[in-house]
């Protein structure tokens, strides 16, 4: 079984190489490394089932052999990156998508699009399940990955309904653990860095918004089922992959204070440029997953966040990235 990750030295896609050699599959990872890093798949390069090809995936993709699966992950992926990089981002998530959907047929590949919980942007509906369709800003500054992704899904689709292709669409919600990157600008990245420095803990706004942080091994799992589950069972809908334990920024940065033993304050600031449209609520139904891929979060954020903090301390001590 081969299977072509894109994106796959990100810290999502990453843990999917991980997962899918153990699996005994054989993984061309590919990246432009503009938000990927190498030290993320470093320990792999010399596994004689995994290969690296450094390349832009907006621009026309070579696979000598054949072709099983291919995981379209690559993209900026933090509304950070996305203001850094906006128009990266709508190339990946448009002419990414055509080009990893291009070639997926003619290999007679499976073919899975990670999507985002950023397709339903600020949700009137609480929580969000699959038949919801949306509530974006195309203009918005963080529209450039919302309506990427959105784009992808729709052209996924297409093909799926056009080619027969077997499309399979993640919408995946927040993740976190390690490999994330220490400036990548997230809410949890910049809690654990400045907890573990005894900086203030910069929570934007009222601290009142909400998301739903689920375990980058819970992640994977719902991912890796998505990709194997029968054709038939799953039919043409996306699939939400994330945990329902909602929890208000303000209360993690609490927890984040508590589990790293710091002597940090949390100190509130008004949303910086480009977080406009900074979603107030978030929180997946996953009643699709749980029936259709018998898969539902397993690992406790308090848990989790133990683990990440062993992973962002360790990276500090070593001096940062
Ligand atoms: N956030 C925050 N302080 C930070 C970084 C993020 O309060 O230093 C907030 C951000 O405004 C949002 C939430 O944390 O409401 C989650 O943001 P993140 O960037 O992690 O991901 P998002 O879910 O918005 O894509």
């Amino acid at each position: 079984m081969t299977t072509m990750v894109t994106g796959g030295a990100g810290f999502l896609a990453s843990h999917l190489c991980d997962k899918l050699l153990e699996k005994g599959h054989q993984v061309i990872c590919v990246d432009s490394l503009i938000t990927g890093s190498m030290r993320n798949v470093s320990h792999l390069l010399g596994n004689e089932r995994f290969k690296f090809i450094k390349h832009d995936v907006t621009e026309y993709i070579y696979a000598a052999g054949p072709v099983d699966n291919v995981l379209h992950f690559a993209s900026p992926a933090s509304p950070a990156d996305y203001l850094r990089y906006p128009i990266e981002t709508l190339k990946v998530g448009s002419l990414g998508t055509h080009k990893t959907l291009g070639l997926a047929p003619h290999k007679a590949a499976k073919y899975l699009l990670a999507s985002s919980s950023e397709v339903y942007g600020d949700p009137p509906v609480h929580p969000q399940n699959e038949s919801y369709w949306g509530s974006v800003n195309p203009i918005g500054y963080r529209g450039v990955y919302d309506e990427a992704k959105r784009f992808a899904e729709a052209l996924a689709i297409a093909y799926r309904r056009a080619s027969g292709t077997d499309v399979r669409i993640a919408r995946i919600f927040n993740t976190y653990g390690a490999r994330m990157r220490l400036d990548d600008g997230r809410a949890i990245p910049n809690f654990m860095c400045q907890a573990i420095r005894g900086e203030d803990i910069t929570v934007f706004g009222s601290g009142e918004q909400t998301r739903s942080f689920t375990y980058i091994d819970d992640t994977v799992e719902g991912l890796i089922r998505l990709l194997e589950v029968d054709r038939e069972k799953l039919g043409e809908a996306p699939v939400n992959i994330g945990t329902p334990a909602e929890i208000k920024l303000i209360d993690i940065a609490r927890e984040i204070i508590q589990i790293t033993g710091s002597n940090s304050k949390i100190v509130k600031l008004p949303f910086p440029h480009g977080y406009e449209d900074d979603p107030k609520v978030r929180q997946p139904d996953i009643s699709r997953a749980r029936n259709v891929l018998g898969w539902e979060p397993k690992v406790d954020r308090i848990e989790g966040l133990k683990i990440t903090a062993e992973y962002f301390k360790q990276r500090l001590k070593e001096g940062g990235d």
